[in-house]
């Protein structure tokens, strides 16, 4: 395993020794252009907050979409960005960097993919046809005048959604529902701590673009070699550990943990969010909760896949 820097923060910005690619150079766009989203925030604060330190849970119109691939661009070596277009995006709303949409994918390469109907009843899949695989993706950047989407896939090997992401050329189909709610989680918090691997740093590098000059954010990301490092773009005070390893050593602790026993949190109000394989995550959290006392209603933990397979989101409450 290595890291980038010991406990207290030095590494200031973007990738050290980032990789620098044609995806990274639009790292800067978020997914929150729309008015209709400013306003949905905006109203969610004035009327569901009754401090500004206090999260929004909003819900949005379900409606599943039939999008096409307008380009594909190498992020990292380990991330492709997919930018889907079309008509069907009027109206997309996401308002958090912590949404997600959930993907439908095609039988088969160049197919169309099935689509749920949304009735009365929720999603209903049409009869006689099998229901197609789906999976849960941040949405990257959403540009409402080009009617573009941007997903980031992690190349991790075999998968439904990384197979079919390393295949993708313009003109394919893939549908995309939701999102179906936003956890919005207030800026005004005096420090952010943000914490994942590599299916989080599409969020993450979002959340970090979002963020008001001179905030002070702590990230501590996980990837497989220091290749899959991004730079990312961002006018708050980011302090960045990058880390690189794998399974927990004999002592049972995982590369991220290791990082995260070792921080040093800045004096203030501050707000953890948390994303990445199951395990991993709940190790982490379980330390800030029990053993750095900080109160579960500052931290949002969630599994974003399973090393066993297994069904991967859950956002960890207990
Ligand atoms: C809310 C949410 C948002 C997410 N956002 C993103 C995103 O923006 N970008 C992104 O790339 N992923 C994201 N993910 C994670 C992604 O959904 C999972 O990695 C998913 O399992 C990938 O599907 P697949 O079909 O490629 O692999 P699957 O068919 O689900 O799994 C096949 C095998 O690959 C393993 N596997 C799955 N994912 C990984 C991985 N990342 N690294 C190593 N092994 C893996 C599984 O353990 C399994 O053995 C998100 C997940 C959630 C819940």
């Amino acid at each position: 395993m290595t890291t980038s820097q010991n406990a207290v923060p030095a590494q200031k910005g973007g990738a050290e020794q980032g990789f620098h690619a044609a995806g990274a150079a639009q790292a800067s766009g978020t997914a929150t252009s729309s008015a209709a989203t400013a306003a949905a925030i905006a109203g969610a604060a004035a009327s569901a907050t009754p401090s500004a330190l206090q999260v929004a849970k909003l819900r949005h119109p379900l409606k599943a979409r039939m999008l096409r691939v307008r380009r594909v661009a190498r992020v990292t070596p380990h991330m492709l960005r997919i930018t889907l277009g079309g008509d069907e995006l009027a109206g997309f709303v996401s308002a958090s960097f912590d949404d997600h949409v959930k993907l439908f994918f095609p039988h088969e390469a160049g197919a169309v993919p099935v689509l749920p109907v949304l009735g009365e009843r929720g999603p209903e899949f049409p009869a006689g046809q099998p229901k197609p695989q789906t999976r849960d993706y941040t949405p990257r950047r959403y540009d409402a005048d080009a009617r573009e989407l941007d997903i980031d896939f992690v190349l991790h090997g075999e998968g439904t959604a990384a197979s079919w992401a390393a295949r993708a050329q313009v003109g394919d189909y893939l549908g995309v529902a939701g999102p179906r709610g936003s956890f919005v989680i207030p800026q005004e918090f005096d420090w952010h701590l943000l914490i994942g691997d590599e299916t989080a740093l599409p969020a993450i590098a979002r959340r970090v673009a979002e963020l008001p000059a001179g905030k002070r954010v702590l990230a501590v990301v996980e990837t497989a070699s220091p290749n899959a490092r991004l730079a990312f773009d961002t006018r708050a005070d980011l302090h960045m550990h990058w880390v690189h390893g794998g399974a927990p050593a004999a002592d049972g602790i995982g590369p991220l943990e290791r990082v995260v026993r070792r921080l040093v949190l800045p004096e203030g109000e501050g707000y953890v969010w948390a994303a990445g394989e199951s395990l991993a995550i709940r190790a982490v959290r379980e330390y800030l909760v029990r053993e750095r006392g900080l109160h579960k209603s500052r931290i949002r933990a969630a599994s974003y896949w399973r090393r066993d397979g297994g069904p991967g989101h859950e956002v960890m409450e207990d």
